[in-house]
């Protein structure tokens, strides 16, 4: 399995220019079928990439994780003979329904072109919930957010990514986390530096000390990369992190890079 980093930015643009820092807001495409949030990395795809997505699995429903979901189901529309399946928490979905696919914002793509074979079918995950897609499993992990939210595991029989969507404090995420086979990447965001901290906590991100707490008592023995950085405080946050966790080997994630399980 290969996780390619399609976006991990906190926000568009970049603090030293997009040709040095390319890459939009969080994606990751796991080999060349499945997606994890829709975020504006997706834009990076060609249209026959786009095309061969047959399954998306949304952390949650703010825009920088799902703003190119609509726009991809209209796009691969005549290329494929199946609907996309969106995989999500059901009060995600709903959110979804109501103020995304509500032919006014979008049209409401689980009716068209016809109910009988629409260009999207959605699919409800309950937290901890697993799904097996050609050997692959995708675990829907808990999160702590300002609107319902989930992380993701990616498992194969021998090796695991965990991946925390958006979240703050959230010791439920790390003892899932810890109990997974083989576990060789933790995807964790941490959106803001210390000195927002309060800002971290109103909007339900992590910042380094946060993470740090979280932490304590808990042995990971895998690589930290780190997303979700808003790009002006990104090198601080990262200086911040490896202060407040001696010992943890962490980088930032890249967008293009290529993860491997
Ligand atoms: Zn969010
Ligand atoms: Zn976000």
């Amino acid at each position: 399995m290969n996780v390619r980093v399609l976006g991990c930015s906190g926000a568009i643009g970049s603090s030293s220019g997009a040709a040095l820092e390319p890459g939009g807001t969080t994606a990751l495409l796991v080999d060349d079928d499945l997606l994890i949030d829709a975020g504006t990395g997706v834009g990076v795809l060609s249209d026959d990439q786009l095309a061969r997505i047959d399954h998306v699995f949304l952390t949650h429903s703010h825009l920088d994780h799902m703003g190119y979901l609509p726009l991809m189901i209209d796009a691969v529309s005549d290329a494929r003979d199946a609907p996309l399946t969106v995989h999500a928490s059901r009060a995600t979905l709903d959110i979804l329904r109501a103020h995304v696919f509500n032919n006014l914002i979008w049209p409401d793509f689980t009716r068209i072109p016809s109910p009988q074979a629409p260009g999207v079918c959605f699919e409800a995950l309950e937290t901890g919930e697993r799904v097996t897609l050609n050997g692959r499993i995708v675990t829907a992990l808990p999160a702590r957010h300002v609107v319902p939210s989930m992380g993701y595991a990616l498992s194969t029989d021998h090796a695991s990514l965990a991946f925390s969507g958006d979240t703050t404090t959230n010791p439920e995420f790390w003892a899932a986390v810890s109990a997974l086979p083989g576990l060789r990447y933790v995807i964790v965001e941490t959106a803001f530096p210390d000195a927002q901290i309060g800002l971290a906590r109103a909007a339900h991100h992590y910042c380094p000390k946060l993470i740090a707490d979280d932490l304590r008592g808990v042995g990971i023995h895998a690589e930290l990369l780190i997303s979700h950085l808003k790009p002006p405080h990104g090198a601080q946050i990262i200086d911040e992190l490896r202060a407040a966790l001696p010992g943890v080997a962490l980088r930032a994630l890249r967008a293009g890079e290529v993860l491997e399980l």
